[in-house]
């Protein structure tokens, strides 16, 4: 059986890069993925700013604590200070305005005293050039980058986008997932099960385990554990979608279908199983027509199974087809408390509270006791990843996958 780390390597080996280009509103550009680098048409600032309220100055002229100039103007955001200010004066300044010409200092006004109705200022400390100013161009030149190809836009990259006027932004086009539950008990989760019965949990968890604008999840009803049934939805499903994501009926029992289902249906398999605990009988595979791929995986029923393969092995495909870098690298933290670790032959991803406000960050595993435990992963923050073969004790350090 195949170890994650080469499940992973082979998704993205069949994972097609992104392609494609197209513009949205930047009130909608939130969590989408650049597919153009974007240059700055301003600078930044535009002028030489005050970046205090105050007086500007000369700071040759106040260079001992004390010094006392006269105030012959106002400069405020918008509407800066026409003309020459003489020997000995200074300038009432706010915040973003331009400094007058000539002056290269500003005092906040905290430091100072102002004299004669505010015609005259005493300040209180010696003034250093340069202080409170921001020149011309510091922050951004024209032509300079401002994002790259593949960036994720977060709301600090979206200021920068308005910052060089880009209303329209080039993103990549989102990636389509079409979601499909399978198994003879699963119901709809509006609909009270029978006694054999259970709701279809997967398939709502899956789309919002995906909720973000560069992905745009479709959910279809469950399927039966019938060869003809599946294989129809399977082709139905495959229809106008990057991404084809089955949950159920991938391990070795009787009426789990899906595998030969996909076969059926043209999908060729790259790999069934994978030594992983929960999510050992995941499958993936790829469907060439037209000249396009599209990414097929059957996902474990088993809830937390389901999760877990979502995040290791699908999430990075998705990454790579939406434009963005894959994420592959678990952040990691130190085993602290919580349940003790089992060894195990597959590497385990086992439910743990998460502990961020120490360094290194703690785990502290849950008394977790199935995949189907789908109830213990709400009261968990995070998976402790736990090597093959392995029975960390406190102090170990293992990577962890946050959720
Ligand atoms: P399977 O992978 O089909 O062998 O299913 C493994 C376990 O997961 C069984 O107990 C199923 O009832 C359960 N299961 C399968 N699909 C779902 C689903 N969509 N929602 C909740 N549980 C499921
Ligand atoms: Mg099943």
């Amino acid at each position: 059986m195949i170890s994650l780390a080469e499940a992973r390597r082979l998704v993205l080996e069949h994972t097609p890069s992104a392609s494609g280009c197209e513009r949205v509103p930047i009130s909608a550009a939130l969590g989408r993925v650049l597919c153009r680098e974007l240059r700055s048409d301003v600078e930044l600032p535009p002028f030489d700013k005050a970046m205090m309220d105050g007086v500007a100055l000369r700071a040759a002229e106040a260079a001992v604590p004390g010094a006392e100039l006269a105030v012959t103007g106002e400069a405020r955001a918008g509407a800066g200070f026409a003309g020459e200010v003489p020997p000995g004066a200074a300038v009432r300044i706010m915040t973003g305005a331009p400094l007058p010409a000539g002056l290269d200092a500003v005092a906040m006004i905290e430091r100072c005293e102002l004299l004669d109705g505010g015609r005259r200022v005493r300040l209180a400390d010696a003034a250093r050039a340069e202080q409170n100013v921001a020149r011309r161009g510091v922050d951004l030149q024209i032509g300079e980058r401002v994002a790259g190809i593949g960036q994720r836009l977060r709301a600090a990259e979206i200021a920068a986008l308005a910052t060089v006027g880009c209303a329209l932004v080039p993103v990549f086009p989102a990636v389509r997932v079409h979601l499909i539950g399978t198994g003879d008990e699963l119901v709809p989760l509006e609909c009270r099960p029978g006694p054999e019965q259970i709701r279809d949990t997967n398939t709502p968890t899956l789309a919002a385990q995906l909720a973000s604008s560069a992905v745009i999840a479709r959910a279809f009803p469950p399927v039966r554990d019938d060869a003809g049934a599946l294989r129809e939805a399977i082709e139905a499903a495959l229809e106008g979608c990057d991404v084809l994501i089955l949950t159920g009926g991938v391990s070795m029992g009787a009426y789990d279908l899906v595998g030969q289902a996909l076969l059926a249906a043209g999908v060729r398999e790259v790999f069934h199983k994978v030594s992983i605990k929960p999510g050992k009988p995941v499958w993936f595979g790829v469907l060439d027509r037209a000249g396009r791929r599209q990414l097929v995986f059957g996902l474990p029923g088993n809830p937390v199974s389901t999760f877990v393969t979502l995040e290791t092995l699908v999430r990075p495909a998705l990454q790579k087809l939406g434009g963005a870098e894959p994420a592959l690298e678990f952040p990691r933290a130190v085993l602290s408390g919580g349940h003790p670790l089992k060894r195990d032959a597959r590497e385990q991803f086992v439910p743990a509270r998460l502990d961020l406000r120490t360094c290194p960050p703690r785990l502290a595993p849950l008394d977790y006791q199935s995949s189907a435990d789908l109830l213990e992963l709400s009261r968990a923050d995070a998976f402790a990843i736990v090597p093959a073969n392995q029975a960390p004790t406190d102090g170990a350090e293992l990577g962890y996958l946050p959720f």
